[in-house]
């Protein structure tokens, strides 16, 4: 019998394994007559049962249902231990404001504006910063593409954002409902490794939209967390910090919070147990396998990204890319720079999966 959203609350969203990536919701086939919805947490529920056709697509293209997991394998030819690799890379962009903006070389933004610019894609689903967080959105231009880079935050929203409450979190998937009503035809995507999974399986099912995503550029991800006041009080008081002076932040081997007086405040992944969304206890993704390109600081020195390279489309969009855009790190300082990299990933991935294993134990 098909599995419908009922099965979904019961298998991801009563277990707490549901990561609110509105994959759900934005694909579902009665979405024009109000079957499902988002609460304001970003957790789907049902708004009108009657209205549920038990079609089933809402659960199989749900990255935390093991649905269509062996087709998207297949597809993207994952192997052990983190999807398949063609090649590492550690670049940063040419162009001096794109990585002095970027989160770590600027090189997701330079990729995406040299796909743009040569016509490759003609739009990007990234996400962009506002006041309250990442938001969504459809760059069908070279500005709006700069707009998205990073993970700094003007001053005068610097106070207002840590104050109350803030998420790393953005829902991209949902980007894709804009292009119901939205022409373009050759996108990429840029998004975390489960977001890319929902795409996989949305690609192998042949749902419209996804046809219009050209090229998957995935995230290395630790998490997504959800600071509070109280939580970031306490880590104050351990670090001796502000939060409220915090600019920009970054996750690589540790959290680092670049602070406004120049000061940069690193403190262990794990310290953030307490406020990483309860879903991605359970993810075993690390580096987002199943992109054509995934992109993290791990590995990399400051400024720079270590980039691997998964399809024969990431490589031939990388390359073209790395002539025109990007600076290659200077390997023959450190021959051993890529391989130390590639084991940092491993020991990431292992780490990850050691924690999903242990949680899901716990619930059993
Ligand atoms: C939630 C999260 C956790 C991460 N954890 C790690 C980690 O543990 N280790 C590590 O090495 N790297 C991690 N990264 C990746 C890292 O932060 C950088 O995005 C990556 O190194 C690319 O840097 P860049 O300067 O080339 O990208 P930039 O040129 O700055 O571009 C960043 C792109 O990411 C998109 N983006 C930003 N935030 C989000 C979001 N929340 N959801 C979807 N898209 C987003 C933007 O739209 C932009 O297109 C994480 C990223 C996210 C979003
Ligand atoms: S109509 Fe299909 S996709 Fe929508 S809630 Fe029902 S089973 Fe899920
Ligand atoms: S993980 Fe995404 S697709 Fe799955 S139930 Fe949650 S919002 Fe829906
Ligand atoms: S850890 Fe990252 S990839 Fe995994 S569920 Fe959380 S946000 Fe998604």
């Amino acid at each position: 019998m098909q599995k419908t959203f009922l099965d979904l609350v019961e298998d991801v969203h009563t277990p707490g394994r549901c990561n609110h990536c509105g994959g759900c919701v934005s694909f579902c086939s009665a979405i024009n007559y109000g079957a499902l919805d988002l609460d304001h947490t970003g957790q789907p529920f049902i708004s009108d049962r009657e209205k549920c056709i038990e079609c089933g697509l809402c659960y199989s293209v749900c990255p935390q249902t093991r649905e269509l997991d062996g087709d998207i394998q297949k597809h993207c030819e994952w192997k052990e231990p983190y999807g398949r690799v063609i090649q590492t890379a550690i670049t940063h962009a040419c162009n001096e404001d794109i990585r002095a903006s970027g989160t770590d070389g600027g090189v997701v933004t330079a990729v995406l504006t040299h796909l743009l610019t040569t016509g490759r894609i003609n739009g990007a689903i990234v996400s962009k910063q506002t006041g309250h967080g990442r938001v969504p959105c459809v760059a069908k231009t070279k500005q709006e593409i700069l707009d998205s880079a990073g993970s700094h935050f003007g001053a005068s929203h610097g106070m207002i954002r840590f104050a109350s409450e803030y998420s790393t979190f953005s829902p991209t998937i949902t980007a894709l409902g804009e292009l119901r009503y939205n022409p373009l035809d050759r996108l990429a995507f840029v998004g975390t490794p489960c977001q890319i999974a929902s795409v996989r399986k949305m690609q192998a099912l042949g749902i419209v939209p996804s046809d219009a995503i050209h090229v998957c550029l995935g995230l290395f991800c630790s998490g997504n967390f959800h600071f509070t006041e109280p939580w970031f009080k306490s880590l104050e008081k351990d670090y001796d910090f502000d939060h409220r002076f915090i600019e920009k932040i970054n996750i690589k081997e540790q959290f680092a919070f670049f602070l406004s007086d120049g000061r940069v405040v690193k403190v262990p992944i794990d310290r953030f147990d307490p406020v990483r969304r309860p879903a991605c206890g359970f993810c075993t993704d690390f580096s987002a396998a199943f992109a054509d390109i995934s992109f993290g600081g791990l590995g990399a020195e400051e400024g720079w990204t270590t980039a691997v390279i998964r399809t024969p489309l990431g490589k031939e969009l990388f390359d073209h890319a790395l002539a025109h855009a990007l600076v290659p790190y200077r390997y023959a300082d450190n021959p051993r720079y890529i391989s130390q990299a590639e084991e940092k990933i491993y020991t990431a991935t292992a780490h990850k999966k050691a924690m999903a294993e242990k949680n899901s134990l716990s619930i059993h």
